[in-house]
């Protein structure tokens, strides 16, 4: 097991942060979510749940299943600073064939300058 230098874990590194479909049963569109397999997130009762454009605000103290997906701290490193990099900066709400959905169109805003 390794930690960051904070001594606190990123669950972005772990093989049990899982992204998943959040999808609106009446339209098909969907939200990108992660959640921990191993329910490390519970909340209460539930199981909680992140939006994929703020993974890597999830991290933890210590979790005795954590599992890195990096073969060491270096490639862990790498990992993390990709992903921070290519992360979305706000949530993407996408259509049921995976395009992402206009929303000032779902909301009916008009854009034009005229
Ligand atoms: S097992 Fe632990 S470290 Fe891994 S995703 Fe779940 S809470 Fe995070």
């Amino acid at each position: 097991m390794s930690e960051s230098q904070e001594g606190t874990i990123r669950c972005a590194d772990c093989r049990f942060c899982r992204q998943f479909k959040e999808v609106n049963g009446a339209t098909g569109r969907y939200v990108l979510k992660v959640r921990c397999a191993r329910g490390g997130w519970q909340v209460g009762r539930k199981l909680g749940h992140t939006d994929w454009h703020r993974l890597m605000t999830r991290r933890v103290r210590k979790c005795p299943d954590y599992d890195s997906m990096s073969d060491n701290e270096r490639d862990r490193a790498r990992y993390l600073c990709d992903l921070a990099a290519t992360l979305p900066l706000e949530r993407i709400v996408y259509e049921a064939d995976g395009e992402p959905a206009d929303i000032f169109e779902i909301h009916g805003i008009d854009l034009s300058t005229e």
